[in-house]
């Protein structure tokens, strides 16, 4: 296992058969680590090396004794989650500025490529364009490809970018981080019309990347049950009302106490309460 070698210090990693090669990382080892594997892969043009290495550390439980340690999240279609404090982060508008240079590298693209057309035929019924020459004989098309699935790395980058920075904030700043334990593909489902934005704001990697952020530090995601009513449950009083299910109601007032509530601060305070009951604190 010597031949692989990666020095900080230089910023290279020796691998076999390519030798030494230059590499952008310059994360510090933990002392007594063991390299496990690596893994070369391609993307797009561009290589990437990914370095295994082990090492024991020995994670404390942290000690929860206060509900103000404790946080509670709903999920969001339209931005991320509410927290039970009523907080929501702001998704940045470089997103907006990518997905508007996409479209247009796109069309850019389809243009092109229509421009090769010189004729339809039909096989069964399906109307197929005819090429003056094949499409990977083109060099503009070819080209435009790569802006195009270029701008696409792009946007998935900043995207993980920013649902890292998020869980990393909630998990240095929570001891604990209650959650409704959801299927992000039914949701998905259900909700066909905002569907596009639940799968793209990445709610799942979130959670994803919060639970092991959360147990490297010794702190706990608690799931909520799927099947408890958070969102029809007024989270003064405990009264439950039906009617609140329907999705475009985002504020309502409580008939039983009397509250004014938002949906979502209301549905992630009462996963919150749920995820304190299931901790054993109340
Ligand atoms: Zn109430």
């Amino acid at each position: 296992m010597q031949f692989v070698k990666y020095d900080h210090t230089a910023q290279t990693v020796t691998l076999p058969v390519l030798g030494c090669v230059k590499c952008s990382e310059k994360r510090v080892l933990k002392e007594g680590c063991r390299f496990l594997r690596a893994t070369v892969s391609c993307q797009n043009g561009k290589y990437y090396a990914s370095l295994l290495y082990q090492y024991e550390e020995d994670i404390r439980p942290v000690q929860i004794t206060d509900e103000k340690q404790v946080c509670g999240l709903d999920y969001k279609s339209d931005g991320l989650y509410v927290s039970s404090k009523g907080e929501c982060p702001h998704m940045p508008h470089y997103f907006r500025k990518a997905e508007k240079k996409l479209l247009h590298e796109q069309r850019k693209l389809s243009h092109m490529i229509e421009s090769h057309i010189t004729g339809y035929k039909y096989i069964e019924d399906r109307r197929i364009p005819v090429y003056d020459r094949p499409l990977y004989e083109c060099r503009n098309v070819q080209k435009q490809r790569a802006v195009v699935s270029g701008v696409h790395e792009h946007i998935a980058n900043q995207r993980s970018d920013w649902l890292h920075k998020c869980s990393k904030e909630m998990a240095e700043k929570y001891s604990a981080v209650c959650v409704e334990n959801m299927n992000m593909k039914e949701v998905a489902d259900k909700n066909f019309g905002i569907g596009k934005s639940t799968m793209d704001n990445g709610y799942g990697t979130f959670l994803t990347n919060l639970a092991y952020k959360l147990e490297d530090r010794g702190k706990r995601l608690v799931r909520v049950g799927r099947y408890y009513p958070s969102s029809q449950r007024c989270c003064t009083c405990g009264y439950v009302y039906p009617v609140i299910k329907d999705l475009s109601i985002r504020w309502w007032t409580c008939p039983a106490c009397g509250t004014d509530h938002n949906r979502d601060v209301n549905a992630a305070i009462n996963i919150k309460h749920e995820g304190l009951r299931i901790l054993g604190i109340t």
